[in-house]
């Protein structure tokens, strides 16, 4: 009798573990292996149309965008409460992340959590991968971490 091996875990988002963001196509962050819209259908999420267009609207940007403005570029399209819900079933997800940039809230469509460094003078931002290892401490779960990182940018030395 053939064995019934479970599949393969897959665990939503996260098996991706590149570093990077996935909207950066310079040479050191390659572009993401799979589609934002790809993971959530992996997923087993219903792709509804906000859903679907917030989550393209973050993958498409070059920052981290506050729900703020994810509100106002999908104007006529979604209406704020479906983005508010939309932004905290995709990170619950791990499909978007959060960081607190420039002061705000931010959300950002990658693999995984990565950092940013802001430029001190034009307010540039860059993606940074995190190399940040650790054991975490028994009783701790679901650990996460912050960097505030600024510089000045090539464009403004
Ligand atoms: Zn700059
Ligand atoms: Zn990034
Ligand atoms: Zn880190």
């Amino acid at each position: 009798m053939k064995s019934t091996a479970p599949a393969p875990a897959v665990k939503s988002g996260i098996f991706y573990l590149q570093k990077i963001c996935n909207y950066n196509k310079s040479l050191l962050y390659s572009p993401l292996p799979m589609k934002p819209v790809d993971k959530l259908k992996l997923s087993h999420t219903k792709i509804t149309r906000p859903r679907k267009l917030v989550l393209e609207y973050l993958a498409k940007q070059q920052k981290p965008k506050t729900t703020q403005e994810i509100c106002a570029a999908l104007k006529n399209k979604v209406d704020q409460v479906s983005v508010y819900r939309t932004v905290e079933l995709l990170k619950s997800l791990h499909i978007i992340f959060e960081e607190c940039l420039l002061d705000e809230h931010r959300y950002y469509a990658a693999d995984s959590p990565h950092h940013h460094v802001v430029c001190r003078k034009c307010k540039r931002v860059e993606c940074l991968p995190c190399h940040v290892e650790f054991t975490p401490p028994k009783k701790f779960t679901d650990i996460t971490h912050h960097l505030s990182l600024t510089g000045i940018c090539a464009q403004c030395q």
